[in-house]
């Protein structure tokens, strides 16, 4: 039977104190949340994902405050970003204190906090009264969830509430900027954009691919190859003239095509091309088309910039099992 929907903090953060399991919504995807500080229910939230335990969960705090219980060190550029981007789809990864049980950081000498931008998730995690670890609210690997009917149909009879917190404004998830190092590392593109960033802190770098290496632990999961996929198999095209004339195609794009009719089904993100308005659209938009039983998604990228970084690279990894 599927757990109950509703917009109670209270009873949300009574079952997170006694060691439950709730999906919240938060301005980037709903996540999956537990007590960042009770081990077991940490672990309830691997299980309840199918996640591997060697992928570490972001620590969602309600102020900047928070950090000093859950990290050693906070470097003046955490300072800096966390004036600008907080509360906001920013993490931050930072030496972690011995509070912080090694499960939520895949035994990691790092943990990654975050501050939600989203009203009800701060109050949920200041009326629990701890921090909340919590990774997006889908079984791993798939579909992230921006809207508490996609946590009830796949998750729903597995964790103990669902926090409705309307469709999800942002709508991919957050930027994971690695701080404990010589330099900042950009582990993952997501709602904070990296020319935002550099704004800021100056030049970025991204990882080399061997940080993505599946067998040990991920310095961010998000690295992971294959993650965020339909199940309908999902190829990235250049342009329209590379499409084979299949039957049964879908077509997720930034903008209105002219050759929509050669596809079964169309997925327009934003008619006018806004990033914004397509990352707030995507995976909702993804998940249409995997329902309607098509025997391929064709998927136009993104221009590489500001969020379209975020979209091609969960593109990239949505079409990787081809
Ligand atoms: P999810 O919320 O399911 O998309 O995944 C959580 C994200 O947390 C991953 O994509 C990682 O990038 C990030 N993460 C959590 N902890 C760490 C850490 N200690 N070091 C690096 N990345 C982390
Ligand atoms: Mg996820």
């Amino acid at each position: 039977m599927n757990c109950s929907i509703g917009t109670d903090g209270e009873r949300a953060a009574a079952l997170i104190r006694g060691g439950g399991v709730v999906a919240f919504g938060t301005e980037t995807v709903y996540g999956l949340g537990a007590n960042a500080f009770d081990a077991s229910a940490v672990a309830r939230v691997f299980d309840v994902k199918a996640r591997p335990r060697l992928d570490p969960l972001i620590v969602h705090v309600a102020e900047r405050g928070d950090l000093e219980r859950l990290t050693t060190h906070i470097p003046a550029t955490a300072e800096r970003l966390a004036e600008h981007f907080w509360p906001g789809p920013l993490t931050l990864v930072l030496q972690k204190s011995d509070d912080v049980p090694d499960l939520v950081t895949a035994g990691l000498p790092t943990v990654a906090v975050r501050v939600p931008d989203h009203q009800l998730a701060r109050q949920l995690i200041v009326l629990a009264g701890v921090p909340i670890a919590a990774p997006s609210a889908n079984r791993f690997g798939e579909v992230s969830p921006t809207t508490a009917a996609h946590v009830s149909q796949q998750l729903g009879d597995r964790i103990d509430y669902i926090l409705d917190g309307g469709p999800c404004g942002v709508g991919v998830e957050s930027t994971v900027l690695h701080l404990a190092g010589d330099h900042p590392l950009l582990l993952r593109p997501g709602g904070v954009t990296q020319e935002e960033i550099e704004s800021v802190i100056g030049p970025v770098q991204r990882p080399v691919a061997a940080a993505s290496d599946p067998s040990g632990p991920q310095m961010s999961p998000g690295l992971l190859s294959r993650h965020y996929a339909p199940r309908t198999p999902l190829r990235i095209i250049a342009d329209l003239s590379d499409v084979p004339p299949e039957p049964c195609t879908g077509l997720l794009t930034l903008r209105p095509v002219t050759a929509s009719e050669r596809f079964a089904a169309v997925e327009v993100l934003s008619e006018q091309g806004d990033l914004r308005e397509a990352a707030a659209n995507f995976y909702a938009a993804v998940r249409r088309l995997d329902d309607r039983g098509l025997k391929r998604i064709m998927a136009l990228p993104f221009p590489e910039e500001g969020l379209g970084r975020a979209l091609n690279d969960r593109l990239r990894r949505a079409a990787c099992a081809e």
